[in-house]
């Protein structure tokens, strides 16, 4: 493993510094960093280019649940994958999309929330009194992006790509709502960027 390094300061403790809370918190990936050292052995993936080969982006929920590849027939190389919580079209989304059409070749998005969605679920004023628990600090400042209705939290998602000024016309956007229960991704809303 590393050692000490100043610049790093996740790593930094494996030395023993004594009173860093941040000893040894590489301890707690062992099971990522092994499985990534099989991963490693034998991989055949390093001719792929950057730029996505399918021409497609998604943007899907950060839900354990969700496995963009295999629920929507995709390999590594294929598209772009964006996530967060809800699957919601932010700022900082929508920077990506610029990018990837603007600059790698996308030419059709994909917008996926799902069913029994964590940000469709939870309360913002539940969600801010754990943070203020758990922390001691009250997120006020921040913007959730939960979801309300689920119906309009997708149409208005759609849209916000629809209508982005950064994103040329005439590109295909589709909604789709995967139901975690069955695996169907079912289309819902779709439309073509303004
Ligand atoms: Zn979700």
């Amino acid at each position: 493993m590393a050692d000490a390094d100043p610049d790093r300061p996740g790593l930094r403790g494996r030395g023993g510094q004594s009173g860093d809370r941040n000893i040894a918190a590489v301890d707690a990936f062992d099971d990522v960093l092994s499985a990534n050292r099989r991963h490693a052995d034998g991989f055949a993936l390093g001719h792929l280019a950057a730029p996505p080969a399918r021409n497609l982006a998604v943007v899907t929920c950060m839900d354990a649940r969700i496995d963009p590849l295999a629920i929507l027939g995709l390999e590594a190389g294929d598209a772009h994958v964006m996530r967060n919580a809800g699957a919601r079209v932010t700022s900082d989304v929508l920077r990506s999309l610029v990018k990837s059409v603007n600059q790698l070749g996308v030419r059709r998005i994909v917008v996926m929330h799902h069913t029994d969605c964590g940000a469709a679920k939870i309360e913002l004023s539940a969600l801010r009194q754990a943070v203020t628990d758990a922390t001691g600090n009250d997120p006020s400042d921040v913007e959730f992006h939960l979801i309300g209705d689920p119906d309009e939290a997708l149409a208005e998602d759609l849209a916000a790509v629809r209508d982005h000024p950064y994103l040329p016309s005439g590109l295909p956007v589709i909604a789709l709502r995967y139901d975690v229960a069955t695996g169907v991704a079912e289309p819902l809303l779709d439309a073509v960027t303004a």
